[in-house]
């Protein structure tokens, strides 16, 4: 499956920032991680800490799939509002799920401390605006969910958010304290850098073929004909698990972003806010760390990477025209263009855990608009499953529920 167009911001942006070799001999280890984007170097980051001997494997380019077309805002919020989610699940579950998204943004910001990140982490507020009248009336109800769970929000009317923000035509917003914003495809280079001087191993262009169970440990083949022996095996492969399970427990879906440089006088607090709408599909903007403004949206079905290119063009109007919605004056100077690949679950939540037909393993797949927090989730997540210890969201996360 092709996971982007050309021409993603960070890839040009970063370039190749490190290579690994491929895999020439036959290995042993406690932890193979498949899949070398944020979610597997994040894993990887955790199984290091906690003492194993872990390789990673990725068959293109470390972080060449999802992660080189993120847009890397960083949510405690999740496509599936609060109060919906409460319906679908039960308060416990949703109200958990709400924080973990939460307590990832504080965990990502001590990491990038602990490293010495350089991949610009910034705290954001965060503007959820109602792009018509009608969406006032849940989104007041999605205020009163969210006031209740204890987070830090305000409700703000359309004449508070000309004035704090300059944004015409909305009507009313949730702001919310908690937010932030990464370059991911960086943070998640700096991250394998780091850990392979811990004793991480990684091979790229190294494509996982086949897996043999064992008691006790799986072995598994590799394109080249090598083979590697674990003990335990993660799966970090992102939106391509659609081609290794069977059940249909994600919609795949393309999504486009474009960025610029931005004129600051034209807008009020934008580089110290994410900012998204009701409209579904919503449409999402944040400042990159370079100052420029990064918007996007326009999600449509999956069904070729052809297919999804070929709407750039079309793409780039859609997201303009909402924009010109809600600042009329500015005139956005396209820089990039792009599209990339993005999961839909049915409950907005991610599927991390062990699945029954792949034994001595586990899956993070950290779908929709948190895909980054939830894999920072999944850190805590599988550090507890390789101690044999059931985490608080393990049945709201399982494959089955
Ligand atoms: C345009 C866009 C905007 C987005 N915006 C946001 C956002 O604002 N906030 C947010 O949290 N999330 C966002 N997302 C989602 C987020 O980018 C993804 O959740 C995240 O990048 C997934 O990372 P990953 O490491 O799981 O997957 P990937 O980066 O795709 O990595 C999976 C890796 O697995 C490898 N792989 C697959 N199969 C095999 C195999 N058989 N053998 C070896 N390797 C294999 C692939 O080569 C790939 O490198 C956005 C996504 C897109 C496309």
């Amino acid at each position: 499956m092709d996971l982007k167009s050309n021409e993603p911001f960070w890839l040009i942006k970063n370039g190749l920032m490190t290579s690994y070799p491929s895999l020439k001999s036959n290995e042993d280890c406690d932890v193979l991680i498949i899949g070398g984007g944020i979610t597997g170097s994040l894993i990887a980051h955790q199984m290091i800490s906690d003492g194993y001997r872990t390789i990673l494997i990725d068959k293109r380019e470390i972080c060449n799939g999802s992660t080189s077309a993120t847009t890397s805002m960083l949510q405690y919020e999740i496509d599936i509002p609060l109060y919906e989610l409460i319906e679908k699940i039960g308060e416990k579950g949703a109200v958990a799920s709400y924080k973990a998204c939460s307590d990832a943004i504080d965990n990502l910001e001590k990491l990038t401390k602990q490293i010495r990140s350089d991949a610009g982490f910034k705290r954001k507020k965060s503007l959820y605006f109602a792009s018509k009248r009608k969406d006032v009336k849940w989104l007041k109800e999605e205020f009163k969910a969210r006031k209740n769970a204890g987070f830090n929000v305000k409700w703000l009317e359309a004449d508070q958010i000309v004035e704090q923000f300059g944004f015409e035509n909305t009507y009313g917003a949730i702001l919310s304290k908690q937010g932030a914003s990464i370059d991911a495809f960086k943070f998640a280079h700096e991250l394998f850098e780091h850990n392979t001087k811990k004793g991480l191993k990684i091979f790229d262009k190294t494509e996982m073929k086949k897996v043999e169970y064992h008691k006790g440990f799986n072995r598994v083949t590799v394109d080249s004909g090598f083979q590697i022996k674990a003990k335990k095996v993660i799966y970090c492969i992102g939106y391509e698990s659609k081609n290794l399970l069977k059940e249909n427990f994600v919609d795949l879906k393309s999504t486009f972003a474009i960025v610029s440089e931005i004129d600051d006088d034209k807008f009020k607090n934008i580089s110290s806010t994410l900012v998204w709408n009701t409209d579904d599909p919503y449409i999402y903007m944040r400042t990159t760390d370079d100052g420029r403004l990064l918007i996007g949206g326009g999600d449509e079905d999956f069904s070729d990477a052809q297919k999804r290119d070929a709407l750039l063009d079309k793409k780039e109007k859609e997201i303009l025209k909402n924009l010109k919605k809600i600042k009329p004056d500015y005139h956005f100077y396209t820089d990039f263009v792009w599209a990339g690949a993005f999961g839909e679950t049915k409950d907005g939540l991610p599927y991390i855990g062990e699945h029954k037909k792949f034994k001595n393993s586990y899956f993070v797949l950290g779908f929709g608009g948190n895909g980054i927090t939830f894999s920072v989730t999944g850190m805590e997540m599988t550090s507890q499953f390789m101690k044999n210890k059931k985490h608080l969201l393990s049945d709201y996360f399982q494959f089955g529920r």
